[in-house]
């Protein structure tokens, strides 16, 4: 093999699985068609699952003092995102091109190349490996992998040459957009409505606003590029406002068509981000589900890669990633009901209007748009954790074979920065540790107490627990016998192999 895996598409999926594989020490080669990084802002920020996966990587700091947010919406209805924790609360402000800068340098100094102006053309997959076909500056070139993983986006070239299935609806609508400064646009951030269509505009930063303008009839089958002269003048005939004479940093138009792909592995070719799904961006969703499915796929890929996966350790990508591809569809099909629909849909938005005053449904939507409640199908137990991501909690550690240093505070985060498995021994168990020690090169142990619990207690009546370098529970403690269940299922023979 040339290189164990090449990504297709430097995007936030691409750099983030990119990252991943270099943590697991997989060699990896990020191919991108653009000779340089886009501008386009796009994502504007983080949901509270993208915040902690990040800070998991130790990465958040370096997007330097971002400020979150407890006001929310679906479908233009607002939300409350602080029911009991505040832990809900998501980042704005960030544009999407900060985001893949600051996610290309993580991936660059863990030793990821990317090769700009180099785009996949055509793959073979013959069941021992990729053939993949790539175009650049300097003509055609053929390399082979062991696997090939597209990341690159809607328009995906892998998926469309590897065969996967792509089902969905069309467009009904599309909207304009674009990011302009120097004109003095009032926010309208649940959209005005008029009988033509909605408007929707937000500060972006100083002297910039986006806007966009979505008008009743017009079914998004465009194929040029949008101008700003259009924007504008569907902003006009909207609003009555002219911002023509202002200065446009992108403009853009996307639609409601949603589509998903119906397994997210074919043979040796894997897809992750927006490439395996598209849908309107209604709700700040698509980045972050994008990077949420790296952050699922890479450890898992890693270890194929390395040689210790256990049995279908790489399909359950497909069994836990499809289902929240087919939320994440459901969720922003029914905003852009609500966002974009005509006067006839009003009394469904007055229904839930009320609907949303109740705290279990505030909770339940907040649940979905968050990323928090995201609960995969671990296996036998009982335990209200089982599944679920762990909250970033303070520890107070006694024992710590993570290489972090000495025993002190910590944080589940901190624990995860490698991207290993982590035992918590929250008992001084030592038969815990003793049956963990043969996965020590997978699996770190530390024996702990938590300091500052959340009101959501996942440790209550528990004495460990077993996290994957995705940061979901897999086992509760007590019990040594089921711990080695539980680590052979997630991390594969011992290294005596018993
Ligand atoms: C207007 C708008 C607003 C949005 N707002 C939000 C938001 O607030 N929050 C949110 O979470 N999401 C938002 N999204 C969605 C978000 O932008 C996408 O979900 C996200 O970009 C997906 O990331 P990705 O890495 O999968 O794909 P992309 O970001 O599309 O990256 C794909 C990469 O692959 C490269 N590529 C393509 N083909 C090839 C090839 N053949 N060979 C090599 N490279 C190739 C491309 O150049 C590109 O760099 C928004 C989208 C739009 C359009």
């Amino acid at each position: 093999m040339d290189v164990s895996v090449v990504v297709a598409g430097a995007g936030p999926a691409g750099l983030m699985l990119a990252g991943e594989l270099r943590l697991a020490g997989v060699e990896v080669l990020v191919l991108d068609r653009l000779a340089e990084p886009t501008a386009e802002s796009r994502g504007m920020g983080f949901t509270a699952r993208t915040m902690e996966v990040l800070r998991q990587r130790g990465l958040m700091h370096r997007f330097g003092g971002v400020t979150t947010s407890i006001a929310g919406h679906f479908g233009s209805l607002p939300l409350d995102f602080t029911p009991d924790d505040g832990i809900h609360a998501s980042v704005s402000g960030v544009p999407q091109n900060y985001t893949e800068s600051v996610l290309g340098a993580w991936a660059a100094d863990l030793g990821v190349t990317v090769r700009r102006g180099h785009e996949l053309i055509g793959l073979t997959d013959d069941g021992d490996g990729v053939e993949v076909e790539i175009r650049g500056p300097g003509g055609t070139e053929r390399l082979r992998t062991s696997y090939l993983v597209g990341c690159d986006g809607g328009r995906s070239t892998v998926r469309r040459l590897a065969g996967f299935d792509f089902p969905g609806t069309d467009a009904t609508v599309e909207l304009l957009l674009a990011d302009v400064s120097g004109c003095d646009i009032r926010p309208r951030f649940t959209g005005d409505r008029t009988e033509a269509g909605i408007v929707l505009s937000a500060p972006l930063g100083p002297d910039v606003s986006r806007v966009v303008v979505c008008e009743y009839g017009v079914p998004g089958r465009r194929t040029e590029p949008v101008s700003f002269d259009e924007v504008a003048a569907a902003w006009l005939r909207l609003t009555g406002e002219d911002i023509s004479h202002g200065t446009p940093r992108w403009a853009s138009s996307f639609t409601d068509a949603a589509r998903l792909v119906t397994a997210y592995r074919r043979g040796r070719v894997l897809l992750a981000g927006d490439a395996a799904h598209v849908h309107l961006p209604a709700g700040g969703q698509g980045m972050n589900v994008s990077i949420q499915d790296s952050v699922n796929l890479g450890w898992k890929l890693g270890a194929v890669v390395n040689g210790w996966a256990p049995e279908g350790l790489l399909d359950s990508y497909h069994s836990e990633r499809f289902p929240v591809g087919q939320q994440l569809l459901t969720q922003t099909r029914a905003q852009g009901l609500l966002f974009f629909g005509g006067r006839e849909m009003q009394p469904l938005r007055d229904v839930m209007t009320d609907l949303i005053r109740f705290d279990d449904v505030n909770r339940h939507l907040i649940g979905k748009a968050s990323g928090l409640d995201i609960r995969y199908d671990v296996g036998p137990g009982d335990h209200p954790a089982l599944g679920l991501r762990m909250p970033d909690i303070e520890l107070i550690t006694t024992r710590d074979t993570t290489g972090a240093g000495r025993p002190g505070k910590t944080t589940v985060a901190q624990l995860l920065h490698g991207a290993r498995g982590v035992l918590i021994d929250l008992a001084d168990d030592a038969a815990l540790r003793r049956t963990a020690a043969g996965w020590s090169d997978r699996v770190d142990v530390v024996t702990a107490a938590p300091h500052d619990l959340p009101p959501y207690d996942p440790f209550a009546g528990t004495a460990a627990v077993l996290l994957r370098p995705d940061g979901h529970v897999v086992w509760t403690g007590p019990g040594a016998g089921e711990l080695t269940t539980a680590l052979n299922g997630w991390f594969g023979t011992p290294r005596n192999g018993s």
